[in-house]
């Protein structure tokens, strides 16, 4: 059986960032926010549920005709509808499961030795528990909030809004086994990825 891994931070901590360096070391990646988002688009099930929740007008088409699902209209609405992020996530999150079930079938038969779980709500969404490890991406706020920007993900005030309903990253900090500071530049993050990766690797050796 691979190891697995966990990997989760605040908005703009760099948990991607991180995990591409991961994966271009050699451990297999698992996006369950990448996978939600795909769901979002290709998943019909998924694609009505979402129209009932928030309207038909939070999908149109962008400039090339394919569907286009406003997430920053989402992201507003769930905000202040606690209701509506509950139902939200009960139609996305057992399908993202799923994949991540279908992913270690996958990795089991690769036999790879790492598996790495990317997920922004690996606590809160409980799927903590099902792993061996999970490591905390943690950035200074100022940092976050302007990488953020940058991305696209919203104006400033949105982006403090949407840290403030998140977990405080003190909280995520204390819950991981292992916390990786994101306060230089690129380059050392990779460096901090390489050493976690030679880590990884002792813990998958000492496990199986
Ligand atoms: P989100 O929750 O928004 O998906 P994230 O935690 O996955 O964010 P990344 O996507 O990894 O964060 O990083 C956000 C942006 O900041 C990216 O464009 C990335 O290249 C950049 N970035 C991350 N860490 C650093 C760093 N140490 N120095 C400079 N840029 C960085």
């Amino acid at each position: 059986n691979p190891f697995l891994v966990g990997v989760t931070g605040g908005i703009g901590s760099g948990k991607s960032t991180l995990c591409r360096y991961l994966a271009e070391l050699g451990c297999e990646l698992f996006e369950a926010d990448v996978v939600a988002k795909e769901l979002q688009l290709d998943d019909s099930e998924v694609i009505s549920g979402i129209k009932k929740l928030f309207g038909e007008n939070v999908y149109g088409k962008d400039p090339e005709g394919n569907l286009f699902l406003d997430r920053r209209m989402i992201a507003g609405v769930v905000f202040s509808d606690r209701e509506k992020l509950d139902a939200l996530n009960r139609l996305v999150h057992p399908k993202v499961f799923n994949a991540f079930d279908r992913a270690l079938e996958r990795a089991r038969s690769n036999g790879s030795r790492l598996l790495v779980k990317e997920a922004a709500i690996l606590f809160e969404s409980g799927s903590s528990t099902a792993l061996d490890f999970v490591v905390v991406v943690a950035s200074g706020m100022e940092e976050r909030v302007a990488r953020a920007v940058a991305k696209g993900l919203g104006s400033r005030e949105e982006i403090f809004r949407r840290i403030g309903s998140q977990w405080p990253q003190e909280k995520l900090m204390e819950m991981a086994d292992y916390v990786v500071c994101n306060n230089g530049s690129l380059e050392e993050l990779r460096l901090k990825a390489v050493a976690l990766y030679r880590y990884l690797l002792s813990l998958a050796e000492r496990d199986s």
